[in-house]
């Protein structure tokens, strides 16, 4: 998303920058007028084949003529000329414009004085039109001339007795443009103060009747706009020059703008009678060999050249239409060029090179319509070149640019694919794909020195995974990057060096660090493209290091297999053996190759031992049960692998165990049997000494102490038998009023307190309390925590017993204000043979079985036992119960 926005600001600001400096090209080339000639040839364009007025006719001086009168028309005889106005006039031609100058005296010049006259004088009036040539232009062009008009210094003027006969003069002198090109005439001009009109202008006038006399008052001038009637202006330049239109290409027989016709044909009456009609008709050389009055034109094609009378045909034409072109206002064009060139480099920025062409394409044919529409309705010619320029040349730059670029990135990112490429085939081995990640680093950035830390084999700490060269040693620096790195996950620069991790879902697993005096790029360059790097890498260095790390556990896995002394079998529900180990073969035998199946192994077992294990893997929950097999008894513990339904199956032999086991409980039956007896006629006969004879106070304290003694191992014996049979006990249960019972219990035990004098009170509130258990084993456990209570409690003291029960819980309590537990002693308390050493209990007698024997048959009513004591103020010791005591045959799993 950033990246975007930063793409996009970028791009902007590459088009502003290429678009002004473009401007700026542009604007001076403009300026400096280089390519003008490309840009008024471009102009050309303009000038397109357009209808006439039919209102001008052209005699033509002809190779003909030339050759029946000779090859200098100035030089002929005048009477010629008088024989042709002769015939204009005749047929009622309205201007005759020579072309042509008389300046010299010739012979038949009366003839064409009377001539002249006759035709001024005849039924139509016929204005003459003579044309003269001004010499040398003063000041030069370009130079001061503030009157908006040409002024000569001198003037190729016709003889006197023809000017005076004459309407209008008219100067003939046309200014090609830079190329060569006629496009501009001549409007007004002064001559030794005289002033004078253009030979196009004075038959304009001619033709509109306006006399010599009044033109001056009839033509006006307004800043650069001549007035030539109110009606049609001109726009002219600094010297009064104006742009002429042209209506078709130089004259060629067949093709002609205008009509021509040989002045023999004219003088031979071969036309026919109204052609020259109220006509403007214009005399002059056409399209004669080697004449020097013909000039390239913008409407010709090329290499064809126009003559000067058909030049002037042209211009009359333009005023005739009003059609005088316009150029661009020089200001205007100017800004024009800038903003054009800023306005298209700007367009371009964005779009992709096809469109961009498109675009300009759109834009510059855009440009020529416009062009052309404004030409059609105003005449304005419109620069084509530089706007052209303006909107072509940022298209083609942005397009190569941006192919540079894209050649670029494409570049890079070939490499990129191929280093990962190759990094993906080297797969999960990372002592192959660090050489390989380092060596596109080191191709990539020029870095001469750098190294790849990976986490270590605990995924705990970095290690050097690669250096290059082999001996490059980190600097401190480095490890602290590493650490900074690895924390912010960002790239960075620390000190001398450049370091970049590589993340894989938002962890660092590798971190790349740099020599960064080595690296031979910029610093912001270089850290994007190592960034783009260990992207792509990441995920391959994660594969690897996790692999390894799998691999490291299989490993400890299998040795601690293969290496236990329990036989270890991994089977499915079914029963078919998916791996075992050593120790499973050596006891079961090697399981079948096709076909491994644990119930096979077990094939000579009778059912009834084995049914209990199908059973079991039936279910989901994890198991321990006993099993013989061949004579001998195992535990077997089974817990569900969940992810593939398999079973991890632990066999234990205890077969030694029970042996044992059944050993402990002959033990202590014979115990029971052997010892008890003698031990209670040894406390008989100790009594029967004592009462019968009368003894040395000595003697009788010595007989207590045998007495005392045969109690105390007498006790002993009991206790250790009743544990026992507690333990090996797994008699019936049944539902029993737990209240009741601690009331019988309590009952028993209130001898005892009263002769002790303590206050044995019972809070039994709960009402009936029911629950499954057995009743033998609760009241032991009720009357141990009774009787403890009593016996550490001195004389006189306080002791309450109760029992409270809500949904899930029974609970009972035996509280005293006896000598308290030490808080050290509190946790080993419920451990078999435990007694607390202290002054309070010195001279109290006991086992330390008590305790242990409440907790077990707690435990074994999934109840638990727990002390709430204070020494020297006092103990509370409580059971609790579930409501629903029910011994199950299978373990519960926290038991495991
Ligand atoms: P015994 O009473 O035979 O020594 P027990 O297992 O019943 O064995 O008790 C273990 C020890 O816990 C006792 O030796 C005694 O120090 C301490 N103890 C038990 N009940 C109390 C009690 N109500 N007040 C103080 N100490 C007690």
């Amino acid at each position: 998303m950033l990246a975007q926005r930063n793409l996009r600001r970028q791009r902007l600001q590459r088009a502003v920058l290429m678009g002004s400096s473009l401007a700026l090209v542009f604007i001076v080339l403009w300026w400096v007028g280089a390519f003008t000639q490309v840009r008024l040839s471009l102009t050309s364009v303009y000038f397109t084949s357009v209808p006439t007025s039919e209102r001008i006719v052209i005699v033509a001086l002809d190779d003909a003529a030339l050759s029946a009168y000779g090859r200098s028309p100035a030089l002929w005889s005048r009477a010629v000329y008088a024989d042709l106005l002769g015939h204009l006039a005749d047929d009622g031609a309205r201007v005759v414009a020579f072309d042509l100058l008389f300046s010299e005296p010739a012979e038949g010049d009366a003839q064409l004085v009377e001539a002249m006259q006759m035709a001024r004088t005849s039924r139509t009036r016929t204005r003459i039109v003579l044309a003269t040539a001004g010499i040398q232009v003063q000041p030069a062009i370009g130079g001061d001339t503030r009157q908006g008009q040409l002024e000569f210094s001198n003037a190729l003027m016709p003889t006197t007795e023809l000017l005076a006969a004459a309407d209008y003069l008219g100067y003939a002198n046309v200014f090609p443009d830079v190329d060569g090109l006629i496009r501009r005439q001549i409007s007004q001009v002064s001559q030794s103060g005289q002033n004078g009109y253009a030979f196009s202008l004075a038959s304009y006038l001619a033709y509109l009747r306006i006399p010599a006399l009044l033109a001056g008052q009839v033509i006006e001038r307004d800043g650069d706009t001549l007035f030539v009637t109110p009606e049609s202006r001109l726009k002219t330049d600094a010297n009064g020059l104006w742009l002429q239109n042209y209506f078709g290409p130089p004259s060629v027989r067949g093709n002609m703008t205008f009509p021509v016709v040989s002045v023999l044909d004219v003088v031979n009456e071969r036309v026919e009678t109204g052609f020259f009609t109220d006509k403007i008709v214009l005399v002059g050389l056409v399209d004669t060999q080697g004449a020097t009055d013909r000039y390239p034109v913008p409407a010709a094609e090329a290499g064809r050249l126009m003559s000067g009378v058909e030049i002037q045909a042209n211009a009359i034409e333009t005023l005739l239409q009003d059609r005088a072109l316009v150029e661009m206002d020089t200001a205007l064009e100017g800004v024009l060029i800038v903003v054009l060139t800023l306005g298209a480099s700007l367009l371009y920025a964005y779009p992709r090179w096809p469109l961009k062409l498109i675009l300009m394409s759109v834009l510059v044919s855009g440009w020529w319509l416009l062009a052309f529409v404004v030409f059609g309705t105003q005449n304005v010619m419109l620069n084509l070149l530089h706007p052209t320029l303006a909107l072509a040349v940022p298209a083609i730059l942005s397009i190569g640019l941006d192919i540079t670029l894209e050649t670029r990135l494409r570049r890079r990112s070939e490499f990129l694919l191929e280093s990962t490429t190759a990094i993906s085939e080297q797969r999960l081995s990372l002592e192959r794909i660090l050489p390989l990640v380092a060596n596109d680093i080191q191709r990539m950035m020029d870095a001469k020195r750098g190294a790849i830390w990976v986490l270590d084999d605990d995924m705990r700490d970095w290690v050097i995974g690669y250096a290059w060269p082999d001996d490059y040693q980190a600097t401190p620096s480095t490890k602290l990057a590493v650490l900074a790195a690895e924390r912010s996950l960002q790239s960075q620069m620390q000190g001398h060096d450049m370091v970049v991790p590589t993340v894989y879902q938002q962890r660092a697993n590798a971190v790349i660090s740099l020599d960064a005096k080595q690296i031979n790029r910029s610093e912001g360059r270089a850290l994007v493209s190592l960034r783009e790097l260990t992207a792509q890498v990441a995920p391959n260095i994660e594969n690897a290091l996790l692999y390894n790390q799998v691999l490291r556990q299989r490993d400890i896995v299998e040795t601690v297999l293969a290496n236990s002394p329990a036989s270890i079998v991994l089977v499915d529900q079914r029963g078919r053996i998916v791996s075992h180990n050593q120790a499973f073969e050596q006891t079961f035998g090697p399981p079948d190759e096709a076909t491994p199946d644990l119930f096979d192994q077990f094939a000579d077992e009778p059912s009834e031992n084995i049914n209990p294990l199908r059973d079991q893997l039936q279910q989901n929950t994890r198991f321990r049960l006993e099993m013989d097999v061949g004579g001998r008894s195992y535990q077997v513990d089974g817990a569900l692998v969940e992810t593939t339904l398999q079973w991890v199956l632990v066999f234990n032999d205890v077969t030694g165990l029970i042996e044992l086991t059944r050993l402990k409980t002959r033990m202590i039956r014979m115990a029971s049997h052997d010892l008890k007896n003698p031990l209670s006629r040894v406390s008989g006969y100790a009594q029967l000494i004592e009462m019968s004879t009368e003894l040395e106070p000595e003697v009788a304290h010595f007989l207590k102490h045998i007495d005392s003694a045969a109690n105390e191992m007498l006790t002993l014996i009991t206790e250790l038998l009743d544990l026992e049979q507690l333990q090996a006990d797994d008699g019936q249960r049944e539902t029993i009023d737990f209240a009741r019972l601690v009331a019988e219990v309590f009952s028993r035990h209130e001898p005892d307190a009263t002769r002790k004098g303590q206050q044995l009170t019972k809070d039994l509130s709960a009402g009936s309390v029911q629950l499954e258990g057995q009743h033998r084993q609760l009241s032991q456990m009720v009357s141990n925590l009774i009787g403890n209570a009593i016996k550490y409690t001195p004389d006189g003291g306080n002791i309450v017993v109760r029992l409270s029960q809500n949904d899930t819980v029974i609970r009972f309590e035996v509280e005293d204000d006896g000598i308290g537990i030490p808080k050290a002693a509190q946790a080993k308390l419920f451990t078999e043979f435990y007694r607390v050493k202290s002054e309070a209990t010195a001279n109290i007698s006991g086992t330390g079985l008590g305790l242990s024997l409440v907790r077990s048959v707690a435990e074994d009513h999934h109840g638990k036992v727990g002390v709430v004591s204070e020494a020297g103020q006092g103990s509370l010791f409580f059971v609790e119960l579930p409501t629903k005591a029910v011994k199950s045959t299978t373990l519960e799993s926290d038991g495991m």
